[in-house]
């Protein structure tokens, strides 16, 4: 059988960055919990991004929890929430005891629909947070969501787990809402093996975070709490991994629209074949090139032909509200997150693949049409 092709997989430095820093924090013995490599790793990425504060945290998901705590959302409180994500999006909702109520994606964007979440307002009035996901690295369309927050005087939250490295209009996503979120998962466009980054413009909140975040101890010499306490925070190891890894996103970024292009260019002509949608306000990351068929072929051909090959694929997020966890809650929209997740593929995205790779997956699915 041929060579692995992965969908993405870690890629470290050519340069070694990462062993750098972790090097250091085994020759001055910070091993754990907190350190250098934490507090430098904090403030890189939300220099990167411009932002002015932000936590390294144990992962994503758990960046996710404490926004939505920061946002003050406790039991009982409604937060909409984008229907087409990954489930790590929704789970902390509930983490809070919260009701969560499921928005629809446009066919422009992917993401969460302006016209279905001003919709869900008028039924819903008392809501306590938007939660707004920026999927395989395409922004949401940020001025509308941002103005229909506003308005609502509502939380805004966007989960960038997947676009690290995706300007809207020129700004970082992540920057729009109130609090952001960033995950460094084994596949995400840099990776420290696990671990997530909650950020803010908000200083005190993300101070606030921090301790949560450490089991909410007091400042006191004895052990005392006054708050509920998470295990949450980035150990100083993983945080080298992270620095080092940034140092590379921007080139990671680079291949991921490389990889964009190349398939655009071989099959974007093909009957049925639309590529993810790219808007003239987006700079996406490519964190995963993704497609549409609308013809003859569908999905599971394509993902069975690649398999066949050792070469990974994987359908589009299964939408929240289609989950048998989730179905107990409302769904707001016209089924377009349901056509995307029943019509789309996820083409390998791995950054260290090379041309002929490439020209192996594109020769295969040009094969299955
Ligand atoms: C990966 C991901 C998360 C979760 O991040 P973890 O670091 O794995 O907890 C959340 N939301 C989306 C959209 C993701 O892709």
């Amino acid at each position: 059988m041929r060579g692995k092709i992965y969908l993405a997989s870690p890629h470290m430095s050519d340069e070694g960055y990462e062993m750098k820093y972790i090097q250091e924090a085994f020759d001055t013995n910070w091993i754990a919990p907190l350190g250098k490599n934490v507090n430098e790793f904090e403030k890189e990425l939300a220099t990167k991004i411009g932002i002015k504060a932000s936590a390294a945290l144990a992962s994503g998901s758990a960046a996710i929890h404490l926004a939505l705590k920061a946002a003050g959302v406790e039991q009982g409180d409604i937060v909409f929430c984008q229907d087409l994500t990954f489930s790590a999006t929704a789970n902390p909702i509930i983490y809070q005891n919260a009701t969560p109520v499921f928005i629809d994606s446009d066919y422009e964007t992917w993401n969460m629909d302006p016209v279905a979440l001003e919709k869900a307002f008028e039924k819903y009035p008392n809501v306590k947070a938007v939660l707004v996901v920026h999927l395989y690295g395409l922004s949401a369309d940020m001025d509308r969501i941002v103005e229909i927050c506003k308005k609502h005087n509502v939380v805004l939250i966007e989960d960038a787990a997947e676009s690290l490295g995706t300007y809207y209009k020129g700004k970082h996503t992540g920057t729009f809402g109130d609090y952001g979120i960033f995950s460094f998962n084994g596949n995400k466009i840099i990776t420290t093996s696990g671990g997530g980054m909650l950020v803010s413009n908000n200083v005190e909140k993300i101070d606030k975070a921090r301790f949560w975040a450490t089991q909410a101890r007091d400042r006191a010499r004895h052990y005392q709490h006054s708050e509920l306490g998470f295990n949450y925070r980035m150990s100083n190891i993983v945080a080298g991994i992270g620095r080092g890894q940034l140092n590379v996103l921007d080139k990671r970024v680079e291949k991921k629209k490389y990889i964009f292009e190349f398939y655009k260019r071989e099959l974007g002509e093909l009957d049925g074949v639309e590529m993810m949608p790219v808007n003239e306000w987006d700079e996406p990351n490519y964190w995963l090139s993704c497609m549409i068929l609308s013809g003859k072929v569908r999905p599971l051909e394509i993902m069975e032909a690649l398999e066949k090959d050792n070469i990974e694929s994987r359908p589009i997020w299964k939408p929240m509200h289609m989950q048998p966890f989730f179905a107990g809650y409302d769904f707001i929209g016209d089924g377009v997150s349901e056509k995307l997740f029943e019509n789309g593929v996820c083409l390998p995205s791995d950054t260290k693949m090379d041309d002929e790779d490439l020209n192996r997956i594109v020769k295969i699915i040009k094969g299955v049409f």
